[in-house]
């Protein structure tokens, strides 16, 4: 006989944590599903100076960790491997069912998905021949394998900005590349990335080609406004643009928006009787790990709420 548990939790990152966090310490009876280790993106984040609590910032690896040990302290279940499918529920009464990769099959009352969103390809020639070789998503990563080199940043976010910022402690110089003339960076990392003498802008430009035979040895960039055509030189490129919501697996079942984020009321509940949603997969104004941990907080309880309703019904 399979055990039966009280949520299902798809996603370690710092929401699907929280809402672990939440649910154990509610006593439900909780299993947390992650494909890589506990902690999501912020595994690759250098300092974090945005979550409260710390007053010289904390590196995302020690978080993601303490985060999880805590987690941990009140008898969460971890399953590591990827989910694969989800089988709906056609009664209340009934149980979702998840399948992971390793062809097991769990069920319970409830879901929480907290699955994320992984970072956006450019998509231009020469992009996918060299990743690995000087094309990376990740400066937490690589950023070090590029001490006193040319470092291209493509993008215009908090990713861009703080990444090319981070940059800086490694590379000769680092080139941010943004297609418009204002960055939707936070104002503070504007100020930072303006007034580091190591950053320079190539702005109203778009990347059109990354070169290099083995390696990364140019980008090839155009000029919005003018359609000129000009190579930068560099040994490394970062693309930081944006990321895609990880709702393959819920697709179907729940409602998502017009970009694949899943709809929820402010309780967390989805279009799905049963499925809760947080953090970066779900639809909403500001993905920080404070909103995350927040939306795990909300999504466990509201989760709580439902599976007492069906075992009191
Ligand atoms: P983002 O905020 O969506 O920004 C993506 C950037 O890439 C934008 O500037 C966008 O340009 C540009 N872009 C998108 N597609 C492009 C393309 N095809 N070619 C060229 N440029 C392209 O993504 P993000 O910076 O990765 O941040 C994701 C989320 O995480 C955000 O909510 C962010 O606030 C959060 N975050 C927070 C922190 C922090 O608080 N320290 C750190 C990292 C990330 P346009 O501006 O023209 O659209």
């Amino acid at each position: 006989m399979h055990a039966l548990y009280d949520i299902i939790i798809i996603g370690g990152g710092p929401a699907g944590l929280t809402a672990a966090l939440y649910a154990c310490r509610a006593r439900m009876k909780t299993v947390l599903i992650e494909k890589m280790l506990p902690g999501g993106q912020i595994l690759i984040a250098d300092t974090i100076e945005n979550y409260p609590g710390f007053p010289e910032g904390i590196k995302g690896p020690d978080l993601a960790e303490w985060m999880f040990k805590q987690t941990s302290r009140f008898g969460l279940e971890l399953k590591s491997a990827a989910a694969i499918s989800i089988d709906k529920k056609v009664n209340k009464k009934d149980n979702f069912k998840v399948h992971l990769e390793n062809s097991e099959a769990i069920e319970a009352r409830s879901l929480i998905v907290s699955t994320g969103a992984s970072w956006n390809a450019l998509n231009v020639p020469g992009e996918k021949k060299l990743t690995g070789r000087g094309v990376s998503y990740c400066a937490t990563c690589d950023g070090p394998l590029f001490k006193g080199k040319e470092v291209v940043v493509i993008g215009g976010g908090d990713t861009a900005l703080g990444d090319a910022l981070f940059l800086t402690k490694f590379a000769h110089r680092v080139t941010v590349i943004h297609r418009r003339g204002q960055f939707r960076a936070t104002k503070i990392l504007q100020e930072r990335a303006f007034d580091n003498k190591k950053i320079e802008f190539r702005l109203n430009a778009v990347a059109v080609e990354i070169k290099g035979s083995d390696r990364v040895e140019a980008v090839e960039i155009k000029d919005v406004g003018t359609g000129k055509i000009s190579d930068i030189k560099a040994d490394a490129v970062f693309v930081l643009v944006g990321m895609t919501p990880n709702s393959d697996i819920i697709k179907g079942i729940v409602k998502l928006d017009e970009k694949g984020y899943i709809l929820t009321d402010d309780d967390m509940r989805t279009s799905a009787e049963g499925i809760f949603a947080c953090g970066d997969v779900r639809k909403k104004l500001l993905r920080q790990i404070i909103t995350a941990t927040g939306d795990g907080a909300t999504a466990a309880f509201s989760a709580e709420h439902y599976v007492e309703e069906i075992k009191d019904s």
